[in-house]
Order: C-alpha cells, then structure tokens, then sequence
C-alpha cells in the first residue's frame, strides 16, 4: 500500500484509511479481526469519534499493541472547553493510548457551531492546551458545509480536513480542497461510497484515485470488503468512458433524493431532523436494528412532527422534495421497525 503524508502534518499514513462507523453493531471480537485484518493489508490509518457507540473502544484493543504503527483521528462533537476536555480523556482512555494523533472537532457544519468551537472558554481552547500537554498531535476539523468549512480554512487554526467526497458529492474539489492544500492542510475524505448509498465501490474508487492529495476512509466492516478496497487500489485504473458514462446515470437517478447532509435546511420549527431522517436507508444498509434505532430511532421520530410548511425546501439548495422524503423514509422505517 502506497503511503501519504497528510498535509503538513507529519504523518505519514496508507493512501486510504479506515472509517470507524460500520465496526459498531459487530460483536466486539469481529470488530477487532475487521481491524486487525485491515492493518496486515496495509492500512495505518484509523478514524473514529466518541459519538459512534464502541468504535474507539474497538480500535483500542485492536490497535494498542501496534501503538506506534498506526496513526488515530478521533472526534468530539463538544462545543465547550469542558465538554471537548471530557472527552478527549474518554477517547484517551476508550483507545487505551496516551496520546491522539488526530483530534478533530466534529461536524462543525454551520457559522454558529465554528463561532462556539472557537469562541472563548470553547471546544478549541481545550483541543491546544491538550496539544501542549501531549495527548494531542495535530488540530483537525470535520464538516458537511462548504461554506463553514471554507471559513474554518481560513483560520488557519487547523491542519487537517475532513469533508465528504465521492462521486455524487465532488464540489469540495472545486474551492475547497484547492484552498485547504494551499494552507497545507491534510485532507480526508468521509463518506467515499456516498455513507453507503454507491453500490460500485470499483467506480467510487476510480473517482477517488484522480484526487490522489485525499485520504478516503471508507467504512469496513468485514475483512473481504477491505480485500475489495485495497486490491482496487494495488490495480489502480482510470475511470472509462464507460464508466463515465454510468457515474452520470447513477448522478440523475440520485440526484434527485440524494441528501448532502449540508444542514441548510435547519432548523426546523417542529423539531424534524431532516438530514438524519434523509439517512435512514444507507443507515439500514450499515447496521443492524439495535444499531439504526439507538443512531437514528429519535430522528426518525421527529418526521412525525412534520406540518408541510415547506420552508427546509426553500432552504435546500439541491431542491430536495424534503417534506415527499420524510414520509418515504419514515413510512419505511415504521415497516422496519416492524419487520
Ligand atoms: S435536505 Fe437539502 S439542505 Fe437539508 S441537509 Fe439534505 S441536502 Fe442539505
Ligand atoms: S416541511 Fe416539515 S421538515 Fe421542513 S421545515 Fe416544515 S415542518 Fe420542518
């Protein structure tokens, strides 16, 4: 496996890494095969946040005896200096490792969310004093908004990006990732099969291989899937006209469900949690039941709350029929849950 060095940082890491979500609903000594088994294909990389129940604790055991072989990114979704000092000694003790190599602060998707994370007494305050103190190697930031995650660019204050990117969601190349590299920041690429919507994992990868400065973290959870990954990237190929031709296909056909997860549709005055709501498929492909009801149970709840006021759609700049999306996907997860 091809390695990279992740912007200016200075680690060195596999050309592709590991996304710490689908390890969740799996039995914890599968999980830690998955990974280990990931590990002797070549990857060193490893993504994982607090907010995916027992994915840090699975990479811990997994990882702690090749500690100094690996590179970790983990993620807090705290806004506030106590919070985010919480957590990162939960991560800490959860990855059973004494420092992070990656700390990222997570989905920051929105200007208030950028503003409290780096507002007195916020999340950021935190993440540098536990830089200075050793248990922090590099300052990342996570996001699904262009537009905040340019302005946390900007800043200066971080040295790694983690944004979506795949076929359907390929605008980050235009200003984006152009404008992180030129701030020497690494870039990592979540969501790579589209969070589990692209079938064609050859096609998504050939996409990905003509970005080579991003690092995907497709989420694995079984040991052929990271044979699939890995043998796809040994074999590189470029993308056919063919091949072209069926991304386009694939593009109409989603693009008119296809939620972005940018969050400009929010807030909503009932209470719906539009984007999660908008995710539940991919997340019924990902885990089991248990899993997709503790994620995502309560968001799928609040569809309920819907009145068809229409104002997210006006919001919405990919002109998604939300209100049509939100009783499809919560007339299938009601069948689901039933099943
Ligand atoms: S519904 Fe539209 S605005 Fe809302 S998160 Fe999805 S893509 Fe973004
Ligand atoms: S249409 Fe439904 S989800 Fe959208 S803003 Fe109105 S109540 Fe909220």
């Amino acid at each position: 496996m091809k390695t990279i060095r992740l912007g200016a940082t200075a680690l060195e890491i596999s050309e592709i890494g590991f996304g710490g979500i689908p390890i969740i609903p799996l039995p914890q000594e599968e999980a830690v095969s998955v990974v280990k088994h990931c590990f002797d294909l070549g990857v060193t990389f490893f993504d994982t946040a607090n907010m995916y129940p027992t994915s840090e604790e699975k990479l811990g055991i997994a990882l702690r005896s090749i500690r100094k072989k690996v590179v970790i990114a983990t993620k807090t979704a705290q806004r506030d200096a106590k919070g985010a000092a919480e957590h990162i000694d939960l991560s800490l003790r959860q990855l059973q490792t004494d420092w992070i190599d990656v700390y990222q602060l997570h989905n920051v998707s929105n200007g208030d969310a950028l503003n409290q994370v780096l507002a007195p007494q916020g999340a950021y305050e935190t993440v540098l004093k536990a830089r200075d103190a050793g248990k922090i190697r590099f300052i990342g930031v996570s996001s699904h908004s262009i537009a905040t995650a340019m302005e946390a660019v900007k800043t200066g204050l971080f040295q790694t990006l983690q944004f979506p990117f795949n076929f359907i969601e390929s605008d980050p190349a235009n200003q984006l990732f152009p404008l992180a590299i030129q701030n020497k920041m690494g870039v990592i690429g979540m969501k790579p099969l589209g969070g589990g919507v692209l079938e064609r994992a050859d096609l998504c990868f050939k996409f990905l291989q003509g970005h080579p400065y991003v690092v995907p973290i497709p989420g694995i959870r079984a040991k052929s899937e990271a044979e699939e990954i890995v043998a796809l990237y040994r074999n590189p190929e470029p993308l056919s006209e063919t091949d072209l031709k069926e991304i386009e296909n694939i593009r109409s056909t989603l693009g008119e469900k296809f939620c972005h997860r940018c969050e400009y549709c929010m807030p909503c005055e009932q209470g719906v949690q539009i984007s999660s709501v908008l995710m539940f498929q991919a997340a019924a492909k990902r885990l089991s039941r248990e899993g997709v009801k503790g994620w995502i149970g309560k968001a799928m709840e609040s569809a309920e709350q819907c009145i068809e006021c229409g104002e997210c759609e006006q919001k919405c700049p990919y002109n998604l029929p939300i209100s049509d999306l939100l009783k499809e996907n919560l007339a299938l997860y009601n069948q689901y849950v039933r099943s």
